[in-house]
Formats: structure tokens, sequence, C-alpha cells
């Protein structure tokens, strides 16, 4: 009997990885479907000057509206896109609608208004030569899709992680980016573990305080001690500091009073469409 229940426990338990694996399958088709179909959609969301109170950038990202399912999380499918290639594709679109809407937004609202786009390691790898070849150093010019903006209208993304792990030939391209003009960003900062040797490096242009340590901070806190010590840090780097997920007034306030440069959250705005956020930014481009 124990032996029967043993085998039938391992029936279930391959019935549901099965079951897990064709959902992914599923979920992955229907992604393919939705780029070609262009049923994707970029979001906005503002980010703020702090000392000034105006709308000086956003940050691009990505939505997919599941015909049946209806909204599915990009923390559900970037990584199936990523582990599948599909993200190269889908990245290179991302960056055509931000650079798009960065000229448009410099055009009526602010010459040196900024869009930052989050980007996988994926999308570096397929620039790099395979083993055996010559090694010449990768330039951001002959990037398929970076190659084409070569200007400050744009902010890549990348983790901590990314400058940890990444192979030589990912480190030679993102220093091609710097050469470039290509503005750099570290997302979620605080959360992996990097050497900050690196920041100084490859000349980071801003660090983007991890929401973790906004959202729990008040007065007093070890939160609020981190965020003051990353902007100092920040701040003799030459770096710019930029607090994600600010919801409430007092964490905009003890967030100002540290020399934070911008917040991002939603005590300013949700992730918006281009029509609301032009909307918003009608008349005026300060958020109270
Ligand atoms: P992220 O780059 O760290 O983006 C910030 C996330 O925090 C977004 O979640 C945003 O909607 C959310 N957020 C903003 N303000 C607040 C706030 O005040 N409170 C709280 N609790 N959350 C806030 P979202 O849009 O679900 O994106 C999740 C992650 O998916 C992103 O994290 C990013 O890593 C990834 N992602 C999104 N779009 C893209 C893309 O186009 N390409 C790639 N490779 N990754 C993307
Ligand atoms: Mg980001
Ligand atoms: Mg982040
Ligand atoms: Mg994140």
């Amino acid at each position: 009997a124990a032996k029967n229940r043993g085998r039938n426990q391992f029936g279930y338990f391959m019935q549901s990885m099965q079951r897990a694996a064709q959902k992914k399958m599923r979920t992955l088709n229907d992604l393919r479907v939705a780029l070609a179909l262009d049923q994707l959609r970029v979001l906005y969301q503002p980010i703020v000057e702090l000392a000034s109170g105006r709308i000086r950038k956003a940050e691009a990202l990505l939505r997919w509206e599941h015909p049946q399912r209806g909204p599915v999380s990009p923390a559900e499918f970037i990584p199936l896109a990523e582990e599948s290639g599909l993200i190269i594709s889908i990245g290179d679109w991302v960056f055509q609608q931000a650079f798009h809407q960065a000229m448009r937004w410099r055009g009526s609202i602010d010459p040196d208004f900024q869009i930052s786009v989050n980007m996988s390691p994926a999308q570096f790898r397929r620039h790099s030569p395979g083993a055996g070849h010559a090694c010449h150093p990768p330039h951001v010019r002959a990037h398929p899709v970076l190659g084409r903006y070569v200007g400050t209208e744009i902010v890549v993304e990348i983790t901590e992680g990314m400058l940890m792990e990444s192979t030589h030939n990912i480190r030679e391209q993102l220093l091609s980016f710097r050469e470039s003009g290509i503005q750099m960003s570290i997302d979620d900062f605080g959360t992996g573990y990097s050497s900050l040797s690196y920041l100084k490096k490859f000349h980071i242009d801003y660090l983007k305080i991890d929401q973790s340590f906004v959202l729990k901070m008040v007065a007093g806190s070890d939160d609020l001690a981190l965020c003051e010590a990353i902007v100092v840090m920040g701040h003799k780097l030459g770096i710019k500091v930029i607090a994600e997920g600010v919801e409430t007034q007092e964490q905009r306030d003890l967030l100002t009073a540290a020399g934070c440069d911008f917040g991002q959250g939603y005590l300013f705005s949700r992730p918006l469409t281009a029509p609301q956020f032009d909307l918003l930014l009608r008349g005026h481009n300060y958020c109270a």
C-alpha cells in the first residue's frame, strides 16, 4: 500500500510538473502572437525632480493584456521571454517605442526629457561574437537597435547582477555605451551585491534605490540611513540618485531632505499610457 501511495504521489508530481510546463509553453506562444499582432503596450511612469517637483523623465514599462487571461505581470512573462530569447525582439520593440516617445516629449515638453528602458542580459548576448572568433571590442554603433539611438534620449536600466556576472564581452559593450553617450542606470540598487568599484569603472549615471528601502522608510529608520548613504556616495561619484516606490508624502519629504535627486512612485503617478501622460503634462509639468 505504501509503495502504491508513493507511486501515486510521484504520478501527481509528474502531472503537475507537466501542467506547469504546458502552461509556460502556452503563455510563451501567446506572447509571440501578442508581439506579432501588436498587442503589447508600453506605459510610462513619471520620474520627478524632487527639488522642483518637475517631471523630467519617465520609465518605460511593458504591459501585456492577454485576450483571455487579462493583464499578465511582467514579473511572469519577462522571465519566459528571457529564457526563450523572445526578449530580443520584444526589447527592440520597446526601444523603438521609447525612443519615438522621448523625441516627441523633447519637442513638446522639455528638450532634455529622458526615457529609461529596462534591459535584459540576453539583449547584449546576441551581439557577442561566438567562442573562437577574434575578439573585437564590440561597439554600440554596430548594435542593431541601439546603434541608431546614440544620444541622451534613452537611459538603459540594468541590474547590479549584470555588472557582476556579465562576461568580458558584455562589459566591453557597456563601456562602449558610455563612449557613445548612452546613459546607464543601476536598477533595484542595494538588493544585489555589486562591487562599488564598478560604479566608477562603468561611469554609471543614475542609481535607482530599490523600492524595498523606500516603502518602509520612516524618520530615524535604518532604511532612511541607507538611502542617505546611497545619496552621499552617489553624489561623490558624480551619480544622480532616483528613489523608486515613493508612495507617501512623508517618504518624499525625507528623500528630499536627504538630497535625493529624483523620485518615482504611486505618490506622483502610476505608469500611464502616452495620451494619459500628455494629459498630466498639459499646461504644466509639475507633480504637486
Ligand atoms: P523595475 O524596472 O524595477 O520597475 C519598477 C516596478 O515598480 C514596476 O513594476 C512599477 O510599476 C512598480 N512601481 C512603480 N511605482 C511603485 C510604487 O509606488 N509602489 C509599488 N509597490 N510599486 C511601484 P512592473 O511594471 O510590474 O515591472 C516589474 C519589472 O518587470 C520591472 O521592475 C522590470 O524589471 C521588468 N520590466 C518591465 N518592463 C520591462 C521591459 O520592457 N524589459 C525588461 N527587460 N524588463 C521589464
Ligand atoms: Mg527599471
Ligand atoms: Mg526597479
Ligand atoms: Mg524591479
